[in-house]
Formats: structure tokens, C-alpha cells, sequence
């Protein structure tokens, strides 16, 4: 990574650590998803609502962790809202390519998501960043209801 794009990928990360995007409960969620990633201490919650034709309507989380789990959760939330089911997995598939595979280009799909590309090189962060992403995809997959998930073992619906 260039200089320039480190100090911006810096400023991204903790100003969305900071103030985290569609921060806080969501009353009226579909789903929920309580995720746990062990290993660094993060936690997330997850609310999802689902629109008509199964479109991510509404999206919030809420939680704690270190600034890559927040930032990583912020980032998502204000990419995913508004988006069909397609779409969302499309950027999930896009987004753990980024942040696992040493070679992947960054599609621009990602727009600022792009920033995180930095992980990959430290597997424990691969986790943290990840761990927002697992918890919607688990939300994809159960469509209704509460579960919870962890990076270390899936432990699916609960
Ligand atoms: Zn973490």
C-alpha cells in the first residue's frame, strides 16, 4: 500500500470506529444475530429488516470491538442498505476475497470497503473484519428469528 493510501485506509477506519453508521437497535428487525469473535473480544448485534421482495430494507448493529470489527461493521451497514439478497451475497463473496486472498484485485463494487484490504496480511484481523459479514450472512440464511455465530465455530441458529 501506497503512503497515501495507508493514511487515508488510517483516517476511514477510525472515523468509522468512531461514529459507527446505523449504530443502534432496530425495533421492528426481521432477524437478529448476535456474532462473537473470541479471539480479539469483538461482539456485534445485528438487526436486519427485510423488504417485500427480500431486499435488506433496514440495517443497524450494535456492539463493540476493536476499531478494524467496528469499522468493518459501519462500512457494511452503509454498504448492504437497500440492497437484494443477490447483491449482498455478490459483496459478501467480493469483500472476504479483498480481505483473504494475497493476489485479488479490489473491485470497485467496494468502494470504500476496498480500504480493508490491509487485513489480509494479519489473520487475526481477517477475523474481526469478518465477523460483521458472517453475522449478515447468517441473517441471509435464516430469514426469521434470533441466532447467534463466532468466528471460531458455527454454531448457527440457536
Ligand atoms: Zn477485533
Amino acid at each position: 500500500m501506497s503512503p497515501e493510501l495507508e493514511e487515508l485506509y488510517q483516517e476511514v477506519i477510525l472515523d468509522h470506529s468512531r461514529r459507527p453508521r446505523n449504530f443502534g437497535d432496530l425495533p421492528d428487525a426481521t432477524v437478529r444475530v448476535h456474532g462473537d469473535n473470541p479471539s480479539c473480544g469483538d461482539e456485534i448485534h445485528l438487526g436486519v429488516k427485510f423488504g417485500a421482495s427480500g431486499e435488506l430494507q433496514d440495517i443497524k448493529f450494535s456492539g463493540h470491538g476493536c476499531a478494524i470489527s467496528q469499522a468493518s461493521a459501519s462500512l457494511m451497514t452503509t454498504k448492504l442498505k437497500g440492497k437484494s439478497r443477490a447483491e449482498v451475497m455478490e459483496t459478501f463473496r467480493a469483500f472476504h476475497n479483498l480481505v483473504t486472498d494475497e493476489v485479488a484485485e479490489a473491485p470497485k463494487m467496494l468502494g470504500d470497503l476496498r480500504l480493508m484490504q490491509g487485513v489480509r496480511k494479519f489473520p487475526q484481523r481477517v477475523k474481526c473484519a469478518m465477523l460483521a459479514w458472517r453475522a449478515v450472512e447468517q441473517a441471509l440464511q435464516q430469514t426469521t428469528g434470533e441466532s447467534t455465530i463466532s468466528t471460531e465455530t458455527d454454531l448457527g441458529s440457536s
